[in-house]
């Protein structure tokens, strides 16, 4: 999310928004604000927070508006060059056309809906946005700086699952379902394990893995066109939807944790001591 915020800050910045249609209506989920609203104004600056991309298009005239887009599971935004074919067999839920005749189309491959669009006057009227916990991958105007005091008050104090704790965004702004289980796997620390059991080496471990697992995937991502930052992200997890394939660290296999259909996996000789989960 972070390198797809990257590359709409630098090529919609400054664009101006000359049309806009929300094809998915109930994605909108703010009343006081249309989507068209955005119509004639200025992209001053993209930003993230936490899964939420947030487009600037405030103006001296019309005061200060916001378009956030909060990606859900399955949400994404594609970028469509002037003059090529629009997002052929796509879920479009929204599209912004810019002057330069290139579209943003806000995409989402769910089954079910799970990307919404706010029109705002600041991000922080997004509750979701408001209530972010630190984010590891960078400050940001809205949630607390993440710190090592900040991660081990919350870590220690905390009796959850830590492969839970670490995907609630409340705690940690912008980790999600496949790098809590990447950054486990790294840190080699079971996935159903409290927190609040972690050792003080153990807290060490699960640290130094958050924030090496998210720097890393962000430093291999640039450069990738947005259009394939998910497929790229997908090749590149170690553990993470590789039910039954070998651990590229211990050769051992790689398992489904028990109770996620399948959603997410751990290596048990790496993780879990050698014995399965269940
Ligand atoms: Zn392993």
């Amino acid at each position: 999310v972070r390198v797809l915020t990257d590359v709409l800050d630098a090529r919609a910045t400054g664009r101006t928004v000359v049309a806009t249609e929300l094809v998915e209506a109930r994605a909108l989920k703010t009343r006081a604000h249309p989507l068209s609203e955005l119509e004639g104004r200025v992209i001053r600056s993209a930003a993230r927070y936490g899964k939420h991309v947030d487009l600037d298009v405030g103006d001296a005239d019309g005061g200060e508006l916001h378009l956030v887009v909060s990606l859900g599971r399955a949400g994404w935004v594609v970028w469509t060059e002037p003059r090529s074919s629009p997002e052929a067999g796509l879920p479009v839920i929204a599209r912004l056309e810019l002057d330069d005749g290139s579209v943003l189309s806000v995409i989402d491959q769910a089954d079910w809906l799970s990307l919404g669009l706010s029109v705002v006057e600041s991000p922080a009227e997004v509750a979701s946005i408001a209530k972010l916990g630190p984010d590891p991958l960078g400050p940001n105007a809205i949630s607390p700086p993440f710190s090592r005091e900040a991660f081990d008050a919350v870590v220690s104090a905390r009796r959850k699952q830590v492969k839970a704790l670490l995907q609630e965004q409340e705690t940690f702004a912008g980790i999600g379902n496949a790098y809590s289980d990447e950054i486990l796997h790294v840190a080699r620390i079971s996935p159903v394990v409290h927190a609040s059991a972690l050792s003080e080496e153990e807290r060490d471990r699960l640290f130094d893995a958050v924030v090496g697992v998210l720097a890393d995937a962000y430093a291999a991502r640039q450069g990738v066109p947005i259009d394939q930052l998910k497929a790229t992200k997908k090749a590149s997890m170690r553990v993470h939807g590789r039910t039954g394939e070998a651990c590229p660290v211990c050769g051992g296999t790689v398992l489904d944790i028990p109770g996620t259909k399948g959603g997410a996996q751990y290596c048990p000789t790496c993780q879990t001591g050698g014995v399965p989960l269940g």
